[in-house]
């Protein structure tokens, strides 16, 4: 039997130092604010998604109020997908003029409610 060898993924990228440089959203492209970091799983944890990415608090709870898990883990599992969803646009044209730590309560969408 041959042994499958296992090469290792070496990143050759170097580590950035998430201490000096803040995280900037891949939604909106804003800094977040530690008190307003989330990390979102891009394939949602119960499809046995693994990968994180910070975002705005309510960017996080504005994706998840839009799609559902199933549509997050095989549509929108990258956030260029997330951006181009309409509503997505919608969303981030408004927050954009928001402060960095701006957060409100995010309402369910109604496409979402009345399934
Ligand atoms: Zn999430
Ligand atoms: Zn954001």
């Amino acid at each position: 039997m041959l042994g499958k060898i296992r090469q290792k993924m070496i990143a050759s990228q170097p580590l950035p130092s998430s201490k000096e440089r803040p995280a900037v959203c891949p939604l909106c492209d804003r800094p977040i604010p530690d008190s307003q970091k989330d990390a979102h799983h891009l394939i949602p944890k119960s499809k046995g998604g693994k990968r994180t990415e910070f975002l705005h608090r309510i960017c996080h709870k504005q994706v998840h109020a839009l799609f559902t898990e199933t549509e997050l883990a095989v549509e929108f599992n990258t956030a260029e997908a997330l951006r181009t969803h309409p509503e997505m646009q919608k969303f981030i044209a408004w927050v954009k003029n928001k402060p960095n730590d701006f957060y409100e309560k995010t309402r369910k969408s109604i496409r979402l409610k009345s399934s």
